[in-house]
C-alpha cells in the first residue's frame, strides 16, 4: 500500500495533515469504526476520500442534502477522484450502478433514505465496497440538532457488512449527541477523536435586544468588511435587510422563499463583495466557503449551542480578528419553549437541555467562550481575554436571570 502522506500530496495537493486528520485515516486505513467531530472547515471530507483512494472498493458515502452531494462530487472529480451520486435527480443512475459494479467509483454518494431501501442493499452485495462514510451523523441522534429519521435506518445495512469499516462524521455534537451517535451507528467508545473547537479570532458578544435593528446597523459601522445577519423568519430577513440598506452597505436578503435565480445572485453577490452585509435565515451558510467574513450577527436567539457555534463558525475563517454579536430578547425564550411544548413527549428532554444550555451562556457574566467550549467538552482558561465578558467584566447586579425564569416556569 502506497503511504497516505503521498496520496494527500499527489491527489489532494495538500502539504499536510491538518490536526486529527491524521488519526482519523489511520484508523479507517486500519478497519477501524471511527466518530470524527470536527469543526466546520476542518476538513473531514477528507477522512473519507483519501481512505476511498487508497482502499480497493468503494466508499459509499451517507450525506443528508442532495445540493451538497453534487457538491461534492464536483470537488472530488476536480482533483481526479471517480466518484458518483445516486440520488432521485441523476438520470444517470443505471450508468452508475454499472460503474459501481464494475469496481470504477472510489466514492458513492447516496442520501439516507435511499441507503436503507433493499434495492440498495442488493446492489451493494454484488459489488465491492470499501468503506461506509456517514457525514453529518448527528442527524442519527435525538438529542441531535437536526434528527433526521432516515438515519435511523442505517443501521441494519451496516450491520449487513460487519467487516466494513465505519466512519461517522460530524461537526458539531454535544457530549450526549455524541454518545448517541457511537450508540446508534456501533462504534465502539474509543473510536471517538475530537478535534479542537476554539476559533480565537472570533470575538463574542452577548446582548439583550434594545432596539435590534439599531444594535446593528451599529454593529455594522464598527466592522467594515463582509458580514452574515441572522434573522429568524423570511418576513423579519426582508424588513431587516431594508432597515439595514440605509448604513449605506450593500445589503441583500436571503432565504428559501425566494425566486432561486434571486437567491443564487444575491448569495454570488455576497461571495464575490468585500463589504456586503447578507441578512439570511438560517438556510444561507451551508456550504459556503468565503473566508473573510468580518461578523455574524444573529438578531434573536438560534436553536442551539451547536447551531450557534456553527453560524458564528462562519465568521475569519481566514484566521483574521472576526466578531460574533448575538442579540437576545425574553420572547425568544417564551417562543422558544412554547415550541419545546409542541414536539413530541420523546424529544422534550433535549428541547429543553438545549433552550437551558442557550440560557447559561446568554446569561452568564463569566466567559463566554470558555461555556461554549466546555459544551463541546474543551478545556479552556477560565478567561479568553476576547469576549464581552472578559473585556468588560459585567458588575454583579447586571446579571439577569429572564431566561432561566422562562426556563424553570
Ligand atoms: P468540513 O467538511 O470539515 O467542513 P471540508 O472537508 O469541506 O471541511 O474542507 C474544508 C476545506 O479545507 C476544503 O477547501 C479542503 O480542500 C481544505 N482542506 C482539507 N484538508 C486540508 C489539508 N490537509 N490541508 C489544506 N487544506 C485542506
Ligand atoms: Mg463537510
Amino acid at each position: 500500500m502506497t503511504d497516505p502522506v503521498s496520496v494527500l500530496h499527489s491527489t489532494f495537493g495538500f502539504p499536510a495533515f491538518r490536526g486529527v486528520q491524521e488519526s482519523v485515516v489511520s484508523r479507517v486505513l486500519a478497519g477501524e469504526r471511527t466518530l470524527a467531530v470536527m469543526p466546520t472547515g476542518a476538513g473531514k471530507s477528507l477522512c473519507y476520500q483519501l481512505p476511498a483512494v487508497m482502499l480497493e472498493g468503494t466508499c459509499v458515502v451517507v450525506s443528508p442534502l442532495i445540493a451538497l452531494m453534487h457538491d461534492q462530487l464536483r470537488a472530488a472529480e476536480a482533483v481526479g477522484i471517480r466518484a458518483a451520486t445516486l440520488t432521485s435527480v441523476d438520470e444517470n443512475r443505471a450508468e452508475t450502478r454499472g460503474r459501481f459494479l464494475d469496481g470504477e467509483l472510489d466514492l458513492l454518494y447516496v442520501a439516507p433514505e435511499r441507503a436503507s431501501g433493499s434495492d440498495f442493499r442488493d446492489l451493494l452485495e454484488r459489488g465491492k465496497l470499501s468503506l461506509f462514510a456517514i457525514d453529518e451523523a448527528h442527524c442519527v441522534s435525538e438529542w441531535g440538532h437536526d434528527f433526521r429519521p432516515d438515519y435511523r435506518l442505517l443501521r441494519p445495512l451496516l450491520d449487513r457488512f460487519p467487516d466494513v469499516p465505519r466512519l461517522a462524521l460530524t461537526a458539531t455534537a454535544d457530549t450526549h449527541t455524541r454518545a448517541d451517535i457511537l450508540d446508534q451507528l456501533g462504534i465502539p467508545k474509543d473510536g471517538l477523536i475530537v478535534a479542537g473547537f476554539d476559533r480565537p479570532n472570533i470575538r463574542y458578544a452577548i446582548s439583550a435586544k434594545d432596539n435590534t435593528t439599531r444594535q446593528i446597523a451599529d454593529l455594522i459601522a464598527e466592522q467594515p468588511g463582509p458580514g452574515i445577519v441572522y434573522a429568524q423568519t423570511r418576513a423579519a430577513t426582508e424588513k431587516l435587510a431594508e432597515a439595514l440598506a440605509k448604513t449605506g452597505r450593500p445589503t441583500r436578503a436571503y432565504h428559501a422563499g425566494l425566486e432561486p435565480p434571486i437567491r443564487a445572485k444575491n448569495q454570488a453577490d455576497f461571495v464575490a463583495s468585500e463589504d456586503m452585509v447578507i441578512v439570511a435565515t438560517v438556510a444561507f451558510g451551508m456550504g459556503i466557503d468565503k473566508p473573510d467574513v468580518r461578523f455574524v450577527a444573529h438578531a434573536g436567539l438560534p436553536k442551539s449551542i451547536e447551531a450557534y457555534y456553527q453560524e458564528t463558525g462562519r465568521a475569519g475563517r481566514d484566521g483574521d480578528p472576526a466578531v460574533a454579536h448575538l442579540f437576545w430578547g425574553a420572547e425568544d425564550f417564551a417562543k422558544a419553549r412554547q415550541r419545546m411544548n409542541e414536539v413530541e413527549t420523546a424529544r422534550q428532554p433535549g428541547e429543553r437541555a438545549r433552550l437551558s444550555a442557550l440560557g447559561a451562556l446568554v446569561e452568564t457574566a463569566g466567559c463566554r467562550r470558555k461555556l461554549l467550549l466546555a459544551h463541546f467538552g474543551d478545556d479552556a482558561p477560565d478567561n479568553c481575554g476576547n469576549c464581552d465578558n472578559c473585556l468588560n467584566p459585567p458588575a454583579a447586579t447586571d446579571a439577569t436571570t429572564v431566561a432561566q425564569k422562562f426556563l424553570s416556569a
